[in-house]
């Protein structure tokens, strides 16, 4: 690289080189570590190495490196031009969203290298402009901050207008607007409309795209995974995929899938995009009869913006993504315009590498942009834009693919999206044919899909219903004490009695006054036998009691007692806690009753 004062530099055209600093760019997302300090400017550069040049010491890297002995890092900058270094610079500057003064010290001190070169008289040159401390911190939003106090971010606008990688043509407007903006006043309403179209091309994927990836055998495993039936269309989505592969054209006709509502057509759109690892955005046409829907408003009009088109391409952030023309068969006419025309030119291989919306007023390359349409019919779709589609009917269902598709796809999408687990909901084959044969009427599948959710609600409502509420224990602490001094005999055998009355106290609900009971009770809240059952239930007939609660596996012991005694009382045998419950208490337990009866229902 030559220094700054080489013949090289100043017989290389700033813009020839744009094209090798778009291909090189990802190498150089090192650069993005520098840092200021004082006067002297650090880099961080790709091999890792740190350098530290003073102002006029900046432009002469290359010594700089080979000094350090990284040869891989001084060829690379050798095949750098000194334009590249300036491009870079730019970049730099515009990714850290640089202080207008810091930027500005940029400028002056690339004018000061590259006295004849284009980009200083991109930046804003603010003689005198001060360089403190504060403006050293990168943060990105504090350099936000300083931009909005300046009410000078034209600087950082233009930065990031020369890192958005926008077209010759583009650039040239942008830049154009950007001197405009710097003789507005910010209170004009002019400046927030130019403001806003220069964000807006900023941000546009002028050169973002992902990098397709076909493997049809991979294709055709998503698809038949994703949809069941539907093998025609299936069958033509995997032949033009594989048509892209061989040719890698984008020439083709465009897919317009036709049928009716719920069949699945948007879907598959979804699933041609996760194919080619693509974006993927769906651009509703149904009713829009403006013209300006699709190629946006001019910028004279007050409120204007761009058509859905380029919107949908700021959204994804990428200029290759499968758009989908939803409904194109609803597309009106109005005295605006007719969008079918507009729609012509997207579609148009011919056309829309130069599209142009009308509030751009640039042209954006749409030839990258995967197009796909879907209608329910082809009768109302404009003649000259069937014309240039090739139309895939997709048909309604049987009712056995209906009930295939239920359980493949419909319910388990619908339980993940109710967050419900297959253990608490499932639905028998039974009751999704009676859903499909009396509570709808289509040939799709989107009434039944909306049904089952409706299912899916009414059971999360109840499981939320037993699992959550208040929970009385919450926050207590139980802290049982049974004093030195009792009958020595009372051990585990108290266990069922001593859970019973921490019910009755948690649930403030009275014990009948007439019930004895012994078990011992486990954790999990099984009850287990114990001994002297003979002694407890005579002391428990002495005193009166009608009822006794003993485990299930005492059962045996009442062989012991007296007729008299068996005669007199009311034996509950008990293998579990909800059992010893519901016979304390009278009318039962109601937690118990409650769980039992969501289960039922659930399991209906
Ligand atoms: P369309 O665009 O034809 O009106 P959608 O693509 O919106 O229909 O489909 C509605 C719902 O039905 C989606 O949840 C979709 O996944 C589902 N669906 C439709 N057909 C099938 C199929 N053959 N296999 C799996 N799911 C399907």
């Amino acid at each position: 690289m030559d220094g700054p004062a080489g013949k090289k530099r100043k017989t290389v055209a700033h813009g020839r080189h744009l094209p090798e600093w778009e291909r090189q760019t990802g190498e150089y997302a090192g650069w993005i570590k520098a840092s200021l300090k004082g006067q002297r400017y650090s880099f961080c550069v790709p091999c890792g190495m740190s350098i530290e040049v003073s102002a006029s010491g900046f432009c002469d890297l290359s010594k700089h490196f080979e000094t350090k002995g990284h040869q891989d890092a001084v060829s690379r900058m050798k095949s750098y031009a000194v334009t590249k270094a300036e491009v870079l610079f730019c970049q730099f500057v515009a990714e850290h969203n640089l202080p207008a003064t810091i930027a500005d010290h940029f400028s002056e001190l690339t004018k000061e290298m590259f006295p004849d070169s284009e980009i200083a008289s991109v930046l804003s040159v603010r003689k005198g402009a001060g360089f403190s401390d504060q403006h050293f911190n990168l943060n990105k939003e504090e350099a936000d901050e300083d931009g909005d106090e300046d009410g000078d971010d034209t600087a950082s606008l233009r930065w990031k207008v020369h890192a958005a990688k926008m077209p010759d043509e583009a650039l040239r407007v942008c830049l154009k607007e950007l001197k405009r903006l710097k003789k507005m006043s910010q209170s004009m309403p002019e400046y927030a409309r130019t403001r806003n179209y220069l964000d807006l091309m900023i941000e546009l994927p002028w050169s973002n795209n992902t990098k397709d990836s076909l493997d049809i055998q991979a294709a055709r495993t998503l698809l038949d995974n994703d949809h069941y039936a539907m093998e025609k269309l299936k069958r033509r989505v995997l032949e033009y995929l594989a048509v892209r592969q061989l040719k890698d054209s984008l020439k083709d006709p465009i897919l317009c899938f036709v049928g009716p509502p719920g069949v699945g057509k948007t879907s598959v759109g979804r699933s041609i995009a996760k194919c080619l690892r693509r974006e993927f955005h769906c651009i509703a046409l149904a009713g829009v009869c403006d013209q300006s829907d699709i190629r946006g408003h001019r910028r004279t009009y007050v409120g204007s913006m761009p058509g859905r088109i380029i919107n949908g391409l700021k959204t994804v952030a990428v200029n290759n993504p499968v758009f989908l023309l939803d409904e194109v068969d609803k597309l009106g006419m109005s005295w605006q315009g007719d969008p079918a025309a507009a729609l012509l030119e997207v579609l148009d291989p011919e056309q829309n590498h130069s599209f142009t919306d009308h509030y751009l007023n640039v042209t954006f390359d749409l030839s990258q942009v995967l197009f796909i349409a879907t209608a329910n019919t082809t009768a109302t779709i404009p003649t000259a834009l069937l014309d240039r589609m090739e139309v895939v009917w997709v048909p309604g269902y049987t009712q056995e693919e209906k009930l295939e598709i239920s359980n493949r796809h419909l319910i388990p999408h619908q339980l993940e999206h109710h967050g419900l687990s297959p253990q608490q909901l499932r639905i028998p084959p039974k009751t999704t044919n009676d859903i499909i044969n009396r509570y709808t009427r289509e040939a799709g599948v989107r009434s039944l899909e909306r049904n089952i959710g409706a299912v899916c609600r009414a059971v999360a409502v109840k499981i939320a219903e037993v699992t959550g509420g208040s929970d009385p224990m919450e926050g207590t602490d139980i802290h049982l004490h049974f004093p030195t001094g009792a009958v020595t005999k009372n051990g585990p055998s108290a266990g069922v009695t001593i859970v019973t009355c921490l019910a009755s106290l948690f649930s403030g609900r009275l014990v009948r006054s007439d019930v004895a009971m012994t078990g011992e009770i486990t954790l999990r809240g099984s009850v287990l036998p114990v001994g002297c059952i003979k002694d407890k239930v005579l002391a428990a007939h002495r005193a009166g009691v009608k009822r006794v609660i003993l485990p299930r596996r005492n059962e045996k012991d009442l062989d012991e007692l007296p007729l008299k005694v068996r005669y007199d009382l009311d034996f509950v045998t008990a293998d579990d806690l909800d059992q010893v419950l519901n016979a304390a208490f009278d009318g039962g337990f109601p937690g118990k009753e409650k769980k039992q009866e969501a289960k039922q229902q659930i399991k209906q």
